[in-house]
């Protein structure tokens, strides 16, 4: 069976806040990005193109924080992450730090296809995108106002945020969301793969690197045991191993993904106040979507024709 799954970040997202217009739009930003993915699948293509050509769409789409419409930085401009893994091999691709990048899941493609090593950061991985010929954009392409107006409202002090919409200060301390976009898929040969692209959190300290691009952390594919996906708190992912911890579970305790899903997600992430979730899929097909948070943007499909788009627990 093939499967594809997506998300476009976890958070306090609940009813209330949201407005008809705009969880219309969410939704079909992710159906866009399911379709793409899954018409790769459904030609008989590979995990890890389906895993891109999903995140494209979402890396494109202003609403989610990845490509345009990513967060801003302290120094009020847009540094990205992401990475993507191919289980069948173990190669992995991954970018931090990135700026004017178009799709940031291109660029941490052609690190773990054309580059020998795994991880580019900063200057480095944009030279490198200019090099092998990657899509890049001018600083007005990323922009979008209501990132903007988050950023202004916290943009002299310390704090750094979760991605969210509400612009009042107290208001963004209390209303967390997160906007990062992610992608787990199984082809029809059984491999797996998972990519993951993000413009961080809001206000981040300049250099500042969180759980995405991480392999094992925000991103890992094993085609021996599963593909995750995460977002939330990027901090607290990297202090659990996240991504990784699930496939051991699966490999060393024999849990399957639904349970060693929720034991990162609902024990370990939670005894650390990590808020956000994952998305996982593993060698059969199977999937799942867990999250210790209001809400998360999320959809799958499957070749046995059952899909769904979610956005509140
Ligand atoms: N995990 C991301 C980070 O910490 C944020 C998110 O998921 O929205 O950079």
């Amino acid at each position: 069976m093939h499967t594809l799954v997506i998300h476009g970040g976890a958070g306090t997202i609940v009813k209330d806040d949201m407005t008809p217009e705009l969880e219309k739009a969410y939704m079909d930003g992710l159906r866009d990005a399911l379709s793409a993915g899954f018409a790769v699948l459904e030609e008989g293509g590979t995990a890890v193109n389906a895993v891109k050509a999903a995140l494209v769409v979402l890396e494109d789409h202003i609403l989610f924080n990845a490509g345009r419409g990513a967060v801003f930085t302290k120094k009020g401009v847009q540094e990205m992450d992401a990475a993507i893994m191919d289980g069948s091999s173990l190669a992995a691709g991954a970018v931090a730090g990135i700026r004017n990048v178009r799709n940031p899941i291109e660029l941490a493609a052609e690190v773990m296809r054309n580059s020998n090593h795994v991880f580019l950061s900063g200057k480095g991985a944009n030279d490198f995108a200019i090099k092998q010929g990657i899509k890049l954009e001018p600083d007005e392409y990323f922009f979008s106002q209501f990132r903007y107006d988050q950023w202004k409202a916290i943009r002299d002090s310390d704090r750094y945020s979760l991605d969210h919409t509400h612009l009042h200060l107290e208001e963004l301390m209390r209303d967390k969301k997160f906007g990062t976009v992610g992608a787990v898929a199984c082809d029809a040969q059984g491999h797996l793969a998972a990519a993951t692209s993000t413009g961080g959190m809001t206000n981040k300290k300049y250099g500042r690197i969180g759980d995405s691009p991480l392999i094992g952390i925000g991103t890992y594919a094993n085609d021996a045991t599963c593909a995750i996906s995460c977002t939330g708190h990027g901090e607290m992912f990297i202090r659990a191993v996240a991504s990784y911890d699930v496939s051991c579970l699966m490999e060393y305790r024999q849990l399957s993904l639904q349970e060693a899903m929720d034991v990162v997600v609902n024990k370990k992430l939670k005894s650390l106040n990590g808020e956000g979730g994952m998305i996982g899929v593993d060698g059969k097909g199977q999937h799942a979507m867990v999250f210790n948070s209001a809400g998360m943007y999320r959809a799958y499909k499957n070749s046995r024709g059952e899909t769904d788009v979610l956005i509140y627990r």
